[in-house]
């Protein structure tokens, strides 16, 4: 019992002792002296963990494009006495399928780590480890979809690029946005291309060419301005982030891809590995950082773990046997069929630096991951992953939002961000210099409501500012002939600026071509119009509704009649009268129709007033009835056209909307040139404003303006109100702040926003979106609309002003004049009066024989005792007058005269009359 107990254990550890040793080739170039490290010591780490089963690795260095040499070293590798399990390598597509092919003839497992487009499907024992080019290709076009991309170049160096870009060249709309590519020429010297590059204002590139050569291109692709803060460069070589780019010194944003992370703890011990296998062997110090490590490297290490693992599991279940083979073929080796087979569809999970190993049918990697990151500052900064599980267009971002906007702003804030702009009051204006001394230089040459935005918003995100103005002083407008852009657009397309700003709309087709934050304004198209004029008024505007000339007929046909009046009365039997009507035969007979009564009758007439005595005789009668009816139809033509003169303010050419500014022709309309105010019209289907649209094409002398400042001058000097300016209504009501003569007429045609615009996809567009929103929400945006409209150059000088539509009164200036020829009258009429009181005085001191002092007195005297309504024909003389004392002044002949009270006369008088009539 003991003995059979012993003999087991000593045949166990007979068998545990056994070591089964297999070699592995490795082929490996000169350059890539890392990749035949990390075979060399992943082998080692395995001898020394695993005891069953030890590898002893034979390693060639070959030539990368020698074929010739390649084969031989092959062939006599596999056809040592011991044979090979495994070959590792090369990495260079010319050699490597040369040793694919003698591999998969001998049945022998092949690991690659490059790129290899075949598809193997007669190579069974063949394995890329490197990932499948065409999952390579979707997770290269999933970073760009992500990129939002408008339009991009492709700048390859080999045909692999391409290959490797297949997905990412069927990304973009091809109408739209399509994608160019260039090749990098033969010559070293890149500068050319990217000169043309620089010329078709294409600023986001991919670029894929060798590791290498990257640093050198990016260098010349700086010297032409072509590595600026607005240019994004996607990097296609899965090594691209070991190189120095802190070299280049720039502010483009450069993104990278790679296989793994730099900081893995699987990584960090196989580089220790490698670090402390140098020590050993080679007996000196050797370093490399994690972040140094290639690609190739990175896939040799697991590549080699997973075979090894493989293998060891494979041998346990059933022992694997080496063989001597020759490259005739005639022989193959038949464990390298159930090797690679089980590599297949064995995944390997954990333990290695690129992730998961999964191999598809035909022996391409399908699972791995890709780590996109960005070079900021020099420093590699992961970004997101793909991995073929993600589907075609899902990253998984690593930074969060807030990270990413951090960091945009912290680029922001190390640029000076140039703000292309055009002056245009009060978005912005040259500034007058306010003291002695005052500099306007840089941003104090301008002020306005668009620096101040941009000033808030620069304190907001913390970054400097420049202010350029726009060559051709243009808002932005799209030449379908010459599909080029002019403006501000056309300064943001050419990134002569980081950003545009000033009464700039969002319209959909700009939008096309640039990128708009959110709208600090909102607006919409109306219309400028000039208030009706209040016409220069004449005092005598009441002659004014009949023409002179008709005054004159009046006139004339007043003096006529009345001289007609006149004849036809004397000729008239019925007008000659019988004075003494008690008496029925008189001797004589007497007409009232002097001249003086024609003028007055005819005159009672004309003022409709009539008249105290009026003709019987038949002729006479009809001709004072005509005269009545020319005068019925005369006054009553005044009287209508009287009202419609003093209105007259009121019946200047009107319109109150667009609808009655489209239905007249004699208003002209017209727009500012090359805005989106023109193109609004221009492209408008609605009737009514196509039909402007047509109307303003067709009018000449042009009815478009060059700025709105044009268009307000124009609709001011235009006579009789015959032009209106359709404008922006945060325009209008600029100017309508200002110029009392001015007001908008009608509501706004339609809605829309100015808002800051910037290059498509610039990363800093979230960011000045935040300071927009913070500006409008603390109030700012409306202080700052409330100082540049009703504050500052003369703002709310309109404020008190009666725009005069409503008073419907008429002012002392219309009917001024009608006071004056009253009172002009009245004057006359009172030198008349005075001229017939002297004559009286006159009169009575020849007829008293007094002195024309005491007879003026005598009449004055009585003229002022406005209580006696009745005088004497003569005055009477009192006796006793100087003694009353009432009146001295005619002691010399001691009597005196006056014009006594009638009111004895009038009892006399009365009497008389009473019996007069009892009889
Ligand atoms: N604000 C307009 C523009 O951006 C100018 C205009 O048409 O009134 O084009």
């Amino acid at each position: 019992m003991i003995l059979s107990s012993t003999l087991i254990t000593l045949l166990w550890l007979c068998y545990a002792t056994a070591q089964d040793t297999f070699t592995i080739a490795g082929l490996f170039h000169d350059d890539n002296y890392q990749s035949e490290m990390a075979f060399k010591y992943a082998i080692a780490r395995h001898n020394m963990f695993n005891h069953d089963i030890k590898f002893k690795t034979v390693i060639q260095r070959i030539d990368k494009n020698d074929i010739f040499a390649t084969n031989k070293i092959v062939c006599d590798l596999v056809s040592a006495e011991e044979g090979i399990v495994a070959i590792f390598g090369p990495e260079s597509g010319v050699v490597g399928p040369m040793v694919e092919s003698i591999a998969s003839n001998l049945e022998i497992p092949h690991l690659q780590t490059y790129m290899n487009y075949k598809n193997n499907v007669n190579s069974n024992t063949v394995l890329n480890i490197f990932p499948d080019p065409e999952l390579l290709s979707t997770g290269l076009a999933a970073l760009i979809n992500n990129m939002n991309w408008k339009s991009y170049m492709i700048v390859y160096e080999s045909i692999d690029g391409l290959m490797r870009l297949q997905d990412v060249l069927k990304i973009p709309d091809s109408s739209s946005s399509p994608v160019t590519i260039r090749q990098l020429g033969d010559s070293n010297d890149h500068r050319p291309l990217f000169k043309e590059i620089k010329k078709s204002a294409e600023t986001n590139i991919i670029l894929d060419c060798d590791n290498s050569i990257i640093i050198d291109v990016l260098k010349q692709a700086k010297e032409v301005d072509m590595l600026d803060y607005f240019h994004s460069y996607v990097i296609t070589s899965l090594n691209a982030d070991t190189l120095d780019f802190s070299i280049l010194d720039t502010r483009a944003n450069i993104t990278t891809v790679r296989l793994f992370e730099p900081n893995s703890m699987n990584l960090h011990n196989a580089v220790r590995d490698w670090e402390m296998g140098e020590l050993n062997e080679m007996k000196e110090i050797f370093s490399l950082s994690t972040s140094e490590v290639l690609a190739e490297t990175a896939l040799m290490h697991d590549a080699v773990n997973f075979f090894t693992l493989a293998f060891r599991e494979l041998h346990i279940t059933e022992p694997i046997v080496a063989k001597q083979l020759t490259c005739d073929g005639r022989v193959k080796w038949d464990a390298g069929y159930r090797i690679a087979t089980y590599m297949k569809i064995r995944p390997m999970l954990g333990n290695t630096v690129t992730g998961t190993i999964k191999f598809n049918e035909v022996g391409k990697r399908s699972d791995f991951n890709l780590h996109f990151a960005e070079i900021i500052s020099g420093r590699v900064e992961k970004i997101a992953v793909w991995g073929p599980e993600n589907g075609p267009n899902a990253l998984n971002f690593t930074r969060s939002v807030h990270e990413q906007m951090q960091q945009i702003v912290e680029n922001l804030q190390k640029t000076v961000v140039i703000v292309s702009s055009r002056l245009g009051s009060p978005y912005l204006k040259r500034r007058q210099a306010r003291f002695e001394g005052d500099i306007l230089e840089g941003n104090a040459e301008f002020e306005g409501y668009s620096l101040d935005l941009i000033d808030a918003v620069a304190k907001e995100l913390n970054f400097t500012y420049k202010f350029v103005l726009t060559s051709d002083g243009a808002y932005g407008s799209y030449d379908k002939k010459t599909k080029t852009w002019n403006g501000l657009i056309k300064d943001l397309l050419e990134r002569k600026a980081h950003l545009a700003i000033c009464d700039l709309t969002i319209t959909h087709q700009r939008r096309e071509a640039v990128d708009f934050s959110l709208p600090f304004m909102t607006l919409g198209v109306s219309i400028l119009y000039s208030k009706s004029k209040p016409s220069e008024r004449n005092i005598f505007a009441f002659m004014e509704p009949l023409d002179t000339y008709v005054w004159i007929y009046i006139v004339s046909a007043y003096i006529s009649v009345t001289l007609i009046m006149y004849l036809i009365a004397r000729m008239a039997p019925g007008d000659w009268e019988n004075p003494h009507p008690c008496d029925p035969n008189p001797e004589e007979l007497e007409n009232i129709w002097t001249l003086k009564n024609c003028l007055w009758l005819i005159l009672g007439s004309t003022m409709s007033q009539g008249c105290d005595i009026l003709p019987k005789g038949i002729s006479s009668r009809m001709a004072t009835s005509m005269w009545w009816f020319f005068i019925l139809i005369i006054s009553s033509s005044y009287t209508a056209n009287l009202a419609a003169f003093l209105t007259m303010d009121k019946m200047a050419p009107s319109i109150d909307s667009a609808e009655s500014l489209a239905k007249q022709t004699k208003i002209k309309y017209g727009t500012v040139d090359g805005g989106s105010t023109q193109t609004f019209f221009k492209e408008s289907n609605f009737s009514t404003f196509s039909r402007m649209w047509t109307q303003m094409i067709s009018t000449k002398p042009s009815v478009f303006e060059k700025s709105n400042s044009e268009g307000v001058k124009r609709v001011l000097t235009t006579k009789n109100q015959l032009y209106a300016f359709l404008m922006e209504s945060s325009s209008i009501e600029y100017e309508i702040e200002r110029n009392c003569e001015l007001k908008q007429v009608g509501n706004r045609l339609d809605s829309k926003g100015y808002g800051i615009a910037m290059p498509v996809n610039s990363p800093y567009r979230s960011a000045i979106n935040k300071a927009v929103l913070k500006l409008q929400e603390d109030g700012t945006l409306s202080l700052l609309k409330t100082k540049w409209w009703k504050h500052m150059y003369g703002g709310g000088a309109c404020d008190d002003v009666d725009d005069g539509s409503s008073s419907a009164e008429l002012k002392l200036a219309n009917v001024g004049g009608v006071f004056l020829v009253l009172g002009i009258s009245v004057s006359i009429a009172m030198i008349f009066a005075i001229v017939e009181f002297l004559w009286n005085v006159h009169r009575v001191s020849v007829d008293l024989k007094i002195s024309h002092g005491e007879a003026f007195l005598l009449e004055l005297k009585f003229a002022v005792k406005v209580w006696i309504t009745q005088k004497r024909t003569t005055p009477e003389i009192s006796e006793n007058c100087s003694q009353n004392g009432d009146n001295g002044i005619f002691n010399k002949k001691s009597t005196s005269l006056e014009y006594n009270s009638l009111s004895s006369f009038d009892n006399n008088l009365k009497k008389s009359k009473e019996s007069g009539l009892n009889s």
